[in-house]
């Protein structure tokens, strides 16, 4: 009788969700008119994700060999259906990894924009003409995409946005120190024609970066704005759950005084750091003089090397770009000086592939919790199994935390593939890292019910009440 009255509740406490969803999807047969008068005013909802559904085709088989410019992070991408190669560092990237990629922009976006950050987009297409007033048309080589128009222009597909920057700067005549410090960030696609493209996404040709610029009346406060940029990073990784180092950088053709880099510790990484135990000094060998086996702080301690995947990278600039461009802005004497710069580039592409690199095994997925493409993974047991009866539980729960759970919103899939036993799907859930994966079998059907749930990120697997379960899942935090 019991049992009999849950799933009464149960059927109840869906009947309203399942006809609206019902209404949701008959909409996709109305006529433009019908659709009006009933959607007029209402947002679309998007139904529950089907891992049958889901396009993540499965870019390598197992076992399948991809020579030697591969690491972990692009095999189990390749494998997991979130990457395809296109052409020689140039990538489609499919749509669990766009998930997870505008999840990371978004955090981007907040840890930006809490320190002043303003988002801009800057054309990929940058004439030379004003790569040529920097020095830099030269400088770059053959890292550079160059094209011309059909006026015979020359142009390049934006490395880095230092002289566009500095130009839409210099063009403002209005410019005050009362608008100072300015950030300007953007989140877009680069290109640079990589001796060696490698490793997916960790060295493409075409990639995803946040590059901020910062414009400051005086050097005092440009390094103040340097430093803010620096714990911004920081706190980035920190909520990634990564472990980081930022250690002492060469400026390479970027120019400037000043430089760190942030690099995620990996034997994979192409960068050798070395760290004083002692006084905690920092530093990437290429700023070292060659040889040197002291601290160049304090002098004492032998260094701990490691290898590093470089994430980002930090520059002060002074006048080096304002001056060129003539970047100035009127101060408070209303006279015209000198914009102080720096500037600061995040991979975007490049983080995404680093912290699977660091975090997870040879063969499983595992995300920085806030990265991953979807939460909650929903296992209903195999048609034709005991507990077949306890599919409509699995729907249920799935209402129940698109109800109760905003934090959840668009985060759960249903692996509908119930041809397949419940181990197999499993297996797959672990490999793709959902966070939390939930079997809903025999025991959701006991007096008392319980789903298994499985979480990655702890390695545990817990058996829990439904309301133990939107209780744990309720602290799930998401971006
Ligand atoms: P690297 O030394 O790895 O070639 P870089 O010093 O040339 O990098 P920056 O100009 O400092 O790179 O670019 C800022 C950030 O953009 C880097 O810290 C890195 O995270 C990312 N990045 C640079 N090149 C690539 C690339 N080819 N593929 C993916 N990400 C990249
Ligand atoms: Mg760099």
């Amino acid at each position: 009788m019991e049992l009999l009255m849950h799933f009464c509740q149960c059927k109840l406490r869906t009947v309203l969700p399942r006809t609206l969803s019902r209404v949701g999807r008959r909409n996709h047969h109305c006529t433009p008119q019908s659709f009006h008068s009933v959607h007029a005013s209402s947002k679309p909802v998007a139904p529950t994700p089907l891992v049958s559904r889901l396009f993540q085709p499965s870019n390598l088989r197992e076992g399948q060999e991809v020579g030697d410019m591969t690491c972990r992070s692009q095999r189990l991408m390749l494998q997991a259906g979130l990457i395809h190669l296109s052409n020689p560092g140039c990538f489609y990237y499919l749509p669990a990894a766009l998930r997870s990629m505008e999840k990371l922009v978004r955090l981007i976006d907040e840890e930006m924009q809490a320190i002043g950050g303003q988002k801009v987009d800057m054309p990929a297409l940058c004439a030379a003409e004003l790569w040529k007033r920097s020095g830099r048309w030269e400088l770059m080589g053959k890292e550079m995409f160059r094209l011309q128009d059909r006026h015979n222009i020359d142009y390049c597909l934006g490395p880095t946005h230092e002289e566009a920057v500095t130009e839409l700067l210099a063009s403002q005549s209005t410019l005050s120190y009362k608008q100072l410090p300015l950030l300007l960030y953007q989140v877009t696609r680069k290109f640079r024609d990589e001796q060696k493209p490698k490793f997916g996404l960790l060295r493409g040709r075409e990639f995803y970066m946040k590059d901020m610029y910062s414009f400051d009346y005086s050097e005092e406060a440009a390094l103040h704005t340097y430093q803010s940029v620096c714990h911004a990073y920081g706190r980035l990784l920190d909520r990634l759950g990564l472990r980081w180092v930022q250690v002492q950088a060469d400026t390479g053709n970027i120019g400037g005084t000043l430089s760190h880099e942030f690099h995620l510790p990996a034997e994979v990484g192409e960068d050798r750091l070395l760290m004083c135990e002692n006084c905690g000094f920092s530093a990437n060998v290429e700023t070292l003089e060659a040889g040197q086996t002291d601290c160049p702080q304090c002098h004492t301690a032998p260094f701990t090397e490691s290898k590093g995947i470089e994430v980002g990278h930090t520059f002060y600039l002074g006048t080096k770009y304002s001056q060129v461009f003539n970047a100035t802005f009127t101060n408070a004497q209303n006279k015209l000086a000198m914009s102080v710069m720096g500037c600061f580039g995040l991979g975007v592409t490049r983080i995404l592939a680093a912290s699977l690199e660091v975090l997870s095994s040879e063969d499983s997925i595992r995300w920085p919790g806030l990265l991953a493409p979807y939460q909650v993974c929903i296992l209903p047991p195999k048609k034709g199994s005991k507990a077949s009866e306890a599919v409509h539980l699995a729907e249920d729960l799935v209402q129940n935390i698109g109800n109760i759970l905003p934090n959840l919103k668009g985060e759960v899939v249903m692996d509908d593939r119930t041809q397949l036993t419940i181990g197999k799907r499993m297996k797959d859930a672990n490999r793709l890292g959902y966070p939390y994966v939930v079997v809903v079998g025999q025991k959701a059907m006991e007096e008392n019910p319980v789903f298994e749930v499985v979480c990655q990120q702890s390695g545990e697997t817990v058996f829990l009440s439904r309301d133990a379960l939107l209780d744990l899942l309720s602290n799930v935090e998401t971006v």
